[in-house]
């Protein structure tokens, strides 16, 4: 892990935020090439589950044929909304102080968080330990809106972008014209005020989602969760993940939410982790109809009969009101009015980008110029993932390579395909650079191009060379990114 965090900041990937007054715990900096691998793990998620996918042809595995749609909510809310959502009841950890250290832990993590102290032993476990009984502590970053600045102008930042797809389920049904079944998709920025933010990017502070509240009849809910559950697992092995290291987990019964007939992650074995642990990319939830029904009548609780009711404070009050709006939907098909069932497969974009990281790092030894083995770094990105898609080096500053090189790399640019010019340096030094990044094609110009029109084209996995027209180099770059 210290060999892939050091990469990510030599190169440029990932930078501790505000670094130079000592960081802000927490938070984390995307770096140019860190930037446009980010970009690309979230274009690459929506146009495979929204963009490209076609509403008229069923999938194999998919129960019917359905639609797909995005949209993009603002950050902060209606208060109510997250009365409604349970986030302002029930969305904490317990939080337990040491007044020995001075350590903040949250309470589930200690049997595998370390003491501060030395010699190292887990929380707890020194004599001198002294911890504090377990406090609640609200996940929610709160602000205030306007400039009187009272506690009723304070609102959150959204802790997931779920919430702003249901409250605008109605808005989406009403101006869009799409049937049941169907998802509408959000990638957006969230926050939480984690108690000890830790392992790199994967517990922030601030960070972000890609999640897609999936819409459907009840009595199809359970196909569509499995569907869900098999293509979001499938999705990180096509783009790469080896199956060693990524597991599906289902969760048990005792483990659902109340609402809920299944939950399952989709987890990484992260080399920060111990062996045999994972930590989760992605959940999908069945969610049944409790955040339709939540926003439209107020806030749920299980009844004394176990059923989901509407919650109530001791003097028989809603305990938070609902919008009052109708979030029913009619189906003209069936006949039948009804709240639909949500399948949610919720993903996280830092998350996802560290584990494409994390399996992309590889060491390996290739011989340099003279014919010397030497160590090499190389990031095995997917083609699609890779922040620099290929890299042009002109063998030498003279004979006309240099503007050859330069035709080659614009055609590129023009095509909209990332690309890096090089002179600098022995070939092989320019081919290390490439491979640390993660570059999969680099292309050199030499003495032979000008006579026979051909660029020589190398992989960075196999390294074999290939002699290609110049003329046919976007569309084979292009042609092997799709492959
Ligand atoms: P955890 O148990 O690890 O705190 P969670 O179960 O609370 O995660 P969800 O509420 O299901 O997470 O959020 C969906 C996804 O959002 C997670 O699978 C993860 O990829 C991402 N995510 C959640 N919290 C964070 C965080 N603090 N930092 C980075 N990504 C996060």
């Amino acid at each position: 892990m210290d060999k892939i965090v050091a990469l990510c900041k030599r190169r440029g990937f990932i930078f501790q935020n505000s670094e130079i007054y000592g960081g802000q715990n927490g938070f984390w900096d995307y770096g140019p090439l860190g930037t446009e691998l980010k970009r690309n793990v979230r274009g690459v998620w929506y146009d495979d589950m929204v963009a490209t996918h076609n509403e008229l042809v069923q999938e194999e595995s998919a129960p019917s044929t359905y639609q797909m749609v995005g949209l993009e909510t603002a950050i902060i809310m209606h208060p109510q909304v997250w009365k409604c959502s349970g986030h302002y009841d029930l969305f904490h950890d317990m939080m337990v102080d040491c007044h020995a250290c001075k350590g903040r832990f949250r309470q589930d993590h200690i049997p595998a968080t370390a003491c501060p102290q030395k010699p190292s032993k887990t929380v707890g476990e020194h004599t001198g330990c002294s911890l504090t009984e377990p406090r609640e502590f609200n996940l929610m970053m709160k602000t205030i809106i306007g400039a009187l600045g009272t506690e009723e102008d304070a609102a959150f930042l959204r802790p997931e972008t779920a919430q702003g797809i249901f409250v605008n389920f109605r808005n989406v049904v009403d101006s869009s014209r799409v049937k049941l079944p169907f998802g509408i998709s959000q990638v957006g920025k969230s926050f939480r005020n984690e108690i000890t933010p830790r392992n790199f990017t994967f517990r922030s502070r601030e960070f972000e989602q890609m999640e897609i509240e999936f819409f459907c009849h009840p009595d199809q809910s359970r196909d569509w969760y499995t569907y869900w559950r098999d293509r979001r697992y499938r999705w990180y092995q096509k783009l790469g993940i080896s199956s060693e290291r990524l597991i599906l987990r289902d969760h048990h019964q005792e483990e659902l939410a109340h609402y809920s007939v299944g939950t399952a992650d989709i987890e990484y074995a992260f080399p920060f982790l111990n062996e045999g642990e994972y930590g989760e990319l992605e959940g999908i939830a069945h969610r049944g109809d409790f955040d339709l029904r939540s926003h439209m009548e107020g806030k749920l609780a299980k009844d004394a009969n176990g059923e989901l009711a509407v919650e109530l404070t001791a003097d028989g009050q809603p305990k938070h009101r609902g919008s009052g709006k109708d979030l029913t939907y009619f189906d003209d098909q069936r006949r039948e009015r009804f709240l639909p069932h949500v399948i949610e497969p919720s993903a996280g974009a830092d998350r996802a980008t560290l584990a494409f990281l994390c399996e992309a790092y590889h060491e390996d030894a290739q011989p340099d110029d003279k014919g010397d083995m030497q160590e090499r770094v190389v990031m095995k990105f997917h083609p699609r993932l890779a922040p620099v898609k290929a890299a042009v080096f002109p063998l030498i500053k003279k004979d006309g390579m240099p503007e050859k090189a330069m035709q080659v790399y614009g055609d590129l640019k023009a095509a909209g395909i990332s690309v890096q010019y090089d002179q600098q340096g022995a070939i092989g030094r320019r081919y290390r650079r490439q491979d640390e990044i993660g570059t999969p094609y680099c292309l050199t110009i030499d003495g032979d191009t000008a006579e026979d029109g051909c660029v020589t084209i190398r992989d960075r996995d196999s390294l074999t060379q290939e002699r290609i027209p110049v003329n046919r180099i976007v569309d084979e770059i292009q042609s092997r990114l799709r492959g």
